[in-house]
């Protein structure tokens, strides 16, 4: 019995998903050893159906290239990240040594002012800033920068006790010694003037502020 192509077809996905009977199979198997139509048609539709059929192994080895994709980003972001902080801590090293080195941009980013006073145990002395040619009664943090510490410079003959007026000559800290090399720390205001009076044992000395 020639059964016609079109039923064949219809029955095709059934007959690849062995779902019909041991008869209808024998009939299809029949007529595809016969019918290249149909055969070229079962074979296209095997085909399509493939996905569906794929076993846990083929599966995985489908999933692999992605896997592989994944590792390869994790990779790249791993890669930058390290490079990144390379980067940062050059620049980082780079900068403090061109700030350390290079004196213009130590005054932007360590302002200072060198102050110096011939002192003596009796009298409190003004402690004189340069500024340029001049020299001037105060000092006046004008920077961001500014630390706020008035440093006894380590080559002076000893310990210094001074006292800090503002602009209105209001003493604002009293009695501060500060042994040779160290340093006294104070609340920076910028753009005020500060005026630095010192006692010490008779020489000369150096006082930085920055
Ligand atoms: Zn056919």
């Amino acid at each position: 019995m020639k059964i016609p192509c079109e039923l064949i077809k219809d029955l095709m996905p059934q007959y690849i998903d062995n779902l019909c009977s041991e008869t209808t199979r024998n009939y299809i198997n029949d007529h595809l050893s016969d019918c290249t139509d149909c055969k070229e048609y079962h074979k296209k539709m095997c085909m399509e159906l493939v996905p569906d059929t794929l076993s846990p192994e083929d599966v995985e080895l489908e999933k692999e290239p992605f896997l592989k994709i994944r590792k390869k980003n994790v990779i790249r972001l791993l890669t930058s990240i390290v490079l990144t902080a390379v980067i940062c801590f050059a620049v980082f090293i780079a900068g403090s040594y061109v700030i350390g080195e290079v004196g213009f941009l130590s005054d932007i980013f360590s302002p200072h002012e060198h102050g110096f006073a011939e002192l003596n145990e009796e009298n409190w002395t003004i402690v004189a800033f340069e500024s340029g040619d001049e020299t001037k009664q105060y000092f006046e943090p004008e920077s961001i920068f500014f630390k706020g510490e008035i440093v006894n410079h380590a080559n002076n003959p000893g310990e210094i006790t001074i006292r800090i007026k503002d602009e209105n000559g209001t003493i604002i800290a009293d009695d501060i010694s500060i042994p040779g090399g160290q340093g006294y720390h104070y609340d920076v205001e910028l753009n005020k003037q500060y005026t630095i009076e010192a006692k010490a044992a008779d020489g000369r000395y150096w006082i930085i502020v920055h």
